[in-house]
């Protein structure tokens, strides 16, 4: 059990520099039985206007920090992240219903988002260019700066409340700019926490604005501002196309959803792969963007890995997030179990087998392996969003690679073999944005860069490329 219990109470806005009420509330549950955890406010057009008007002045004084100062106030986050590591897990937990161990592993990487920043913020710089490779070139020198580009609106998902935030709010202070950050509203208490932090640690005012409410309202507004000069999002394709018609010609970054692929090799080391798949198709109930759902198998090598597999998956323990023991809980709320239960159901009555799993307790399903899915059902080809892995079978390698490029989705897939020349082939045919060889593809690591093609999205995250994403690249060019 968590060593911090957290009352219920209040967590209000952050608006520069000051706490903001508004006279409408929202109770937020914890997702595993429905008990009220917190209260917070939905922010109105009056308060997504004084954001906007904060955070203009938290963008000029964010532009005028020197880079080793954007750099020193984030290592400053990252220390008292550290020194609160077990509130932040608690409060992740009981927002998310994320089991207590996966929110403490959270508040780790979200340390780690935040070197990264850091390190992008003192490695940020532009480049000299050769003008006289041109004819007309010639006696004209120039050189590129990256300059700010002013108010990032970041919004984010429930199912990394604090490290997705992390991934847009580290960058863009290495870049200079400033924040208003709608979480989702089912998690928005570790954001309305992080702002006292961020204060504490010496940002300016109006650098980091926090504010809550439903995304068709609150999140349309901040979309919809044109003093927003850019919005990173991270969620689902719907809510991702929807802001991308309205951005115009502002900037914008799109990290949206996936059904991640495995294809596992005869000669793949399944004393490795097999305990990676538990953990990569059920942490977090395979609520991750990158929970590994399609497992490709070669024939030779299928009967073994589906007996350990599923021999493993049994053994997980389901209970209530904040025990320490606890290894599946629940999904966000009982409407996402019952969508997750209905895709089993159309599975089943398609002639599909249940290994394991497959049943639903209020808003959690047990851990499903499915076999004999026809590939056109949702649980296949959609994003099942829940503990669901679904075994295919195949006999070339070249069959399951035109099998999973044929997805609309293209974020992350991953390969098993020891024959790296096979393993090569695959990488360069894989049309997704991170091929990962001899692992899941739920593997991340905090600075890499990350992001998808296709419905995956638009941009790419890891703090020295999402810099990139948040500065105008700007040339000065001139006649020596
Ligand atoms: P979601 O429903 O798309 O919501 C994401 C955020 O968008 C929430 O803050 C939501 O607010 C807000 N929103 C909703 N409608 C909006 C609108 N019209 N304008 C502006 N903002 C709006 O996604 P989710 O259910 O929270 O998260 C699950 C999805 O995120 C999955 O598809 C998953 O794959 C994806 N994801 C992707 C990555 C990645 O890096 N590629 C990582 C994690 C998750 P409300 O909560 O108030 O509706």
């Amino acid at each position: 059990m968590s060593t911090v219990s957290i009352a219920r109470r209040e967590f209000p806005m952050w608006i520069g520099g000051q706490l903001v009420r508004t006279s409408s509330t929202q109770t937020i549950t914890l997702p595993y039985d429905g008990s009220p955890v917190a209260d917070v406010y939905v922010a109105d057009a009056a308060v997504v206007e004084r954001a906007v008007t904060a955070a203009e002045a938290g963008a000029r004084a964010m532009a005028g920090l020197a880079l080793y100062e954007r750099a020193g106030l984030l290592e400053e986050m990252r220390r008292l992240l550290a020194r609160d590591a077990e509130e932040f897990a608690t409060l992740i937990s009981s927002e998310s219903g994320k089991p207590i161990r996966e929110a403490r592993f959270e508040v780790e990487r979200s340390q780690q988002t935040l070197i990264a920043s850091a390190g992008a913020a003192r490695d940020l710089h532009g480049e000299a260019i050769p003008m006289d490779a041109a004819p007309t070139g010639k006696g004209r020198w120039a050189m590129t700066v990256r300059e700010p580009i002013g108010i990032v609106a970041a919004i984010t998902p429930f199912n990394f409340p604090l490290n997705l935030a992390m991934h847009k709010i580290g960058p863009a202070f290495a870049a200079g700019n400033s924040v208003i950050h709608k979480p989702a509203e089912n998690t928005p208490l570790s954001a309305l926490r992080l702002a006292r932090l961020i204060q504490e640690a010496g940002a300016p005012e109006g650098a980091y604005n926090a504010v809550t409410g439903p995304g068709e309202l609150t999140g349309d507004l901040i979309v919809s501002n044109e003093r927003v000069a850019m919005i990173t999002f991270t969620g689902s394709v719907p809510v991702g196309q929807k802001i991308r018609s309205k951005v115009g010609l502002r900037r914008v970054t799109l990290e949206l959803g996936n059904n991640s692929s495995l294809i596992v090799e005869p000669d793949a080391d399944l004393e490795m792969i097999v305990p990676r798949c538990v953990t990569g198709s059920f942490s977090h109930s395979g609520q991750v963007c990158i929970s590994v759902q399609n497992i490709y198998l070669q024939e030779k090598v299928a009967d073994e890995f589906t007996s350990k597999f599923v021999e493993q998956t049994r053994r997980l323990r389901i209970g209530h997030p904040l025990e320490d023991a606890t290894e599946i809980s629940s999904l966000i709320n009982v409407n996402e179990a019952a969508r997750v239960e209905s895709w089993i159901d159309e599975a089943r009555r398609s002639g599909a087998k249940v290994l394991t799993g497959g049943t639903r307790q209020g808003a959690t399903i047990e851990p499903t392996i499915l076999a004999n899915v026809p590939s056109h059902l949702n649980i296949s080809c959609k994003e099942v969003f829940g503990p669901v892995a679904v075994l295919h079978r195949y006999g070339a390698l070249e069959d399951a690679i035109a099998r999973v490029n044929a997805g609309e989705y293209g974020l992350q897939v991953g390969v098993c073999t020891q024959d790296m020349g096979r393993a090569f082939r695959a990488a360069q045919s894989l049309r997704f944005g991170g091929v990962i060889v001899n692992d899941v593809p739920a593997y991340r690591v905090d600075h890499m860069p990350y992001g998808g093609t296709k419905k995956s999205g638009v941009g790419r995250e890891g703090p020295r490329y999402a810099v990139e994403e948040m500065t105008e690249l700007k040339l000065i060019c001139w006649r020596a």
